[in-house]
């Protein structure tokens, strides 16, 4: 009897092990109230056009940028100032670009959660402070943008009032951009500045769009929502190209394995929702925030509602032939806005309390019935050791994994390399794993 009750016990407690409590309570502090509040104020400005007015305090980009910034600042001040919170601003004139219509600064807030343990490892939440309607050069005419993008900022600035009730080991970054409409100029700005200043940046979570549940065609559905993410990294070597060809990775990339460690935090914390994977670097032919940091090698992939309704983006408020246009406050769903900012949340609680990723990842067993992983191990005290993920190569997300101990090789018996793609992470004794890491180099066979 008692050696029944200490099984069950030790049963539970291994259950519990697997989650952390914090993020069912993080889910839980993500108020619609408070997103709702801040779109209707960023509507409200009437135009974030990045070259409209930046003197008035009631309407256009300059008041919505201090309104953030001051939001921002309010976060920090109740919690002993743990935001490191200001503008990041580059000029661009009209030779950057066929959609700038005068000289401007592209201004961007900044907010810094910085990192207990790693503050020089970032994981970044971005939503844009820009609007625009029918005419991207019209700066002055009302363009509310409540869904595309107040809905991303306001839930960024959400994240950060939730999240900053906790300390973490790595460092997070609360982000507003500009210029997205303009040619993705304010997120270029921040990845330039990220590597100018040798951030090593975890990963970027683009929101954009995250608040219309009822799509163009009709559906209605608040519950699906997209991570697009790119498959590789366009800064590869023509050699790493060239590798993929005989040991795969087409599907692999950096940004591929944040969206899937999105995936699987989503399924695990919050089954009521459904992630839909799209692999590719978003949708067909239209851009995105995310992308300036892929340009530069980052990992990165955008969030967004899964319906999109093309009546309420880039238009003119005004009904034509009984259609209403216009992207005005009435067609945001707030709690579905606060569903993906929970989403944001609890990836960003989860990877800021993770340790780093294993380096130097590789693999071998070609021509054996077993598969060799190796990996450079690391001497942080926190880690409790390694886990291999692998999947068949038609899977998309890691099907099966095992957590083999604080070791530096693990060889998987019974399992052909031929038939499925691997990978490593780190776990933390707290539970909290590292994005998956593709091998990269390969361990050359010895025998036969
Ligand atoms: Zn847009």
């Amino acid at each position: 009897m008692k050696k029944q009750l200490l099984g069950l016990l030790l049963f539970t407690g291994l259950l519990s092990a697997q989650t952390d409590s914090r993020l069912y309570a993080i889910i839980d502090g993500v108020s619609a109230e408070r997103i709702a509040k801040d779109i209707k104020t960023l509507a409200d400005f009437g135009t974030r056009n990045t070259f409209s007015d930046t003197v008035s305090n009631t309407r256009g980009i300059g008041a919505a940028r201090r309104f953030i910034k001051a939001e921002f600042d309010k976060t920090s001040k109740s919690c002993n100032n743990c935001l490191e919170v200001f503008y990041q601003k580059d000029l661009v004139t009209p030779k950057d670009g066929d959609r700038i219509p005068k000289e401007a600064y592209v201004v961007n807030v900044v907010a810094i959660q910085r990192g207990t343990k790693y503050p020089n490892r970032y994981i970044i939440m971005s939503g844009d402070i820009d609007s625009r309607n029918s005419d991207t050069m019209d700066y002055k005419n009302d363009s509310p943008g409540a869904n595309d993008n107040a809905s991303g900022m306001a839930g960024t600035m959400e994240a950060a009032r939730v999240l900053s009730k906790y300390s973490f080991e790595n460092s997070i970054v609360y982000l507003g951009l500009s210029g997205e409409e303009q040619g993705l100029f304010g997120g270029k700005g921040v990845a330039e500045y990220a590597k100018a200043n040798n951030w090593e940046i975890i990963g970027v979570l683009n929101n954009d769009m995250i608040g219309n549940i009822e799509g163009d065609d009709g559906v209605i559905d608040n519950r699906t929502f997209r991570i697009f993410s790119e498959p590789t990294p366009v800064t590869e070597t023509e050699k790493e190209r060239n590798q993929r060809r005989f040991y795969g990775g087409e599907v692999d990339g950096i940004s591929r394995q944040l969206a899937r460690y999105i995936y699987k935090t989503v399924t695990t914390y919050m089954p009521e929702m459904n992630p839909m994977m799209v692999y590719r670097l978003d949708r067909f032919g239209r851009g995105g925030h995310h992308r300036p940091f892929n340009d530069l090698g980052y990992a990165g992939v955008r969030i967004m509602e899964a319906h999109e309704n093309y009546n309420r983006q880039h238009q003119n408020n005004r009904v034509e032939n009984g259609i209403k246009y216009g992207d005005v406050i009435e067609g945001v769903n707030f709690d579905y806005a606060k569903k993906l900012t929970a989403v944001n949340a609890i990836v960003l609680a989860s990877m800021g309390w993770s340790p780093m990723p294993p380096k130097n990842v590789a693999i071998g067993g070609a021509v054996a019935p077993s598969t060799i992983l190796k990996w450079e191990i690391s001497d942080d005290n926190d880690i409790a050791g390694y886990k291999i993920y692998w999947r068949l190569t038609t899977a998309a997300h890691w099907e099966n994994s095992r957590f083999v101990g604080n070791v530096n090789t693990f060889t998987l018996s019974g399992i052909v390399i031929d038939n499925y793609n691997f990978g490593v992470a780190t776990v933390y004794k707290n539970g909290h794993e590292s994005v998956v890491v593709f091998p990269s180099s390969v361990i050359r066979s010895t025998a036969k």
